[in-house]
């Protein structure tokens, strides 16, 4: 069996960053993986402006007077034009441009007016005081968002600050997703005896949604062998990355293994970590290929600690971000056998003395879900670790936005 750390490295390294790209409105490039360095065509600010409601100064003029008449006027978008005479102040506001000369704006709560019109300053402001300087925040031609970011939020304003229209993405990741078994009935549908609701074809599919994959639901798939095999063969002529759930473990149902074995290549089947031991990583011919094992819990574990990674580089992620990890004491005692690492579910807070305090939310078998819901993190307990007690410092990683 591999570790997770083992079977990520190994999956990452098989895996080719993606060559197809083309180029988004900012809108639209929303969550996908920037293709291209960005240089920035323009500084930013484009001219120096002040950073306040108040009045632009030259020190010259304060060091003979701190009384100043007021020259006119430089707004936002509507700037001071024409001279200023020496021992006069400029009226400004945020964002406007500073008329030439100025060395410093003093913001008008400091500022004195009196009732001939002029203005008194209480003292000398610094040099530049006030003053958002050309390209202080870029400046031209700095690569301002490298190949491989996430176009966020965050990245794409800055882009639509540079006046960038168009953004070049890597192609959006068509996923196809499968579910496996004969006891499985699509949701909405009456349940006879023997039956289950297929939730992880749901799931799969709202993850996938949330990692803004193009999903392709590929439906049910009956125990049958020669179903699987026609299933994948489709399957990989539509999609990047097929994901299926159910019959990866070693039951007389179970074909997922012996059928990418066939029609592809395993690449590896078994991880050390709990929930989740039977994940198979593969390839079919055209796709990517990740099976799921059918628990619930194990197939959400997996896809949030293995799919997720892959599903970055596959997007073209530079670097994932591994979820950072913390210490906290543990609230009660926690059952583990050695052997795999557990992600077992739990509920942290910070305490009175501002530590970090993590219990588990119940049962952990991997087919119980409903304790999912209570939960807020993992508890990452080691591979060789054996049972936990109350007070014992535990590692937590809290769920990311995917989960969240
Ligand atoms: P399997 O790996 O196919 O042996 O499935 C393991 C367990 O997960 C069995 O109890 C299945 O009934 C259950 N299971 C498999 N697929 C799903 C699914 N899509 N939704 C809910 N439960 C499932
Ligand atoms: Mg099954």
């Amino acid at each position: 069996m591999l570790t997770l750390d083992q079977a990520r490295s190994k999956m990452l390294e098989q895996i080719p960053f993606p060559t197809q790209t083309e180029y988004l409105n900012l809108q639209d490039a929303a969550n996908r993986i920037c293709a291209e360095d960005i240089i920035s065509p323009i500084n930013v600010p484009s001219f120096d402006n002040s950073a306040m409601d108040g009045y632009a100064v030259r020190l010259s003029d304060l060091q003979q007077s701190l009384t100043l008449s007021v020259a006119g006027k430089s707004f936002a978008g509507n700037p001071f034009q024409g001279e200023w005479s020496s021992q006069s102040a400029v009226r400004i506001m945020t964002g406007a441009m500073i008329p030439e000369g100025a060395d410093a704006v003093i913001m008008q709560e400091q500022v004195i007016l009196n009732e001939d019109g002029t203005v008194t300053f209480s003292e000398l402001p610094k040099p530049n005081q006030n003053i958002r300087r050309i390209g202080e925040d870029v400046k031209k031609g700095d690569v301002v968002l490298e190949q491989g970011a996430p176009l966020t939020p965050v990245s794409l304003p800055l882009l639509a600050s540079l006046g960038i229209a168009e953004v070049k993405c890597y192609r959006q990741l068509k996923v196809g997703v499968l579910s496996t078994g004969d006891e499985l009935v699509e949701v909405g549908k009456p349940l006879q005896s023997g039956q289950i609701y297929d939730t992880n074809r749901f799931t799969v599919k709202l993850l996938l949604e949330k990692l803004n994959c193009e999903v392709i639901d590929l439906g049910l798939l009956p125990d049958n062998e020669a179903e699987f095999e026609k299933a994948f063969i489709a399957a990989q002529s539509q999609a990047d990355l097929v994901i299926t759930s159910g019959g990866v473990s070693v039951g007389e149902a179970d074909f997922t293994k012996a059928v990418l074995e066939k029609v592809g290549q395993v690449n590896f089947w078994k991880i050390a970590i709990k929930p989740g031991k039977p994940f198979a990583f593969g390839k079919l011919e055209n796709a990517w290929f990740c099976g799921l094992p059918g628990n619930p819990v194990s197939a959400l574990v997996t896809f949030y600690q293995l799919v997720q990674p892959l599903i970055a580089k596959l997007q073209g992620q530079k670097q994932w971000k591994k979820p950072p990890h913390f210490s906290a004491i543990a609230t009660m005692n926690l059952k583990k056998a050695p052997g795999r690492l557990d992600f077992q579910r739990g509920f942290y807070h910070i305490n009175e003395q501002g530590q970090i305090e993590v219990q588990s939310v119940g049962f952990q078998g991997s087919h119980l879900f409903s304790a999912f819901v209570k939960s807020n993190c993992f508890i990452v307990l080691e591979q060789e670790r054996g049972n936990v007690s109350a007070g014992e410092t535990v590692t937590i990683e809290p769920f990311n936005h995917l989960l969240g």
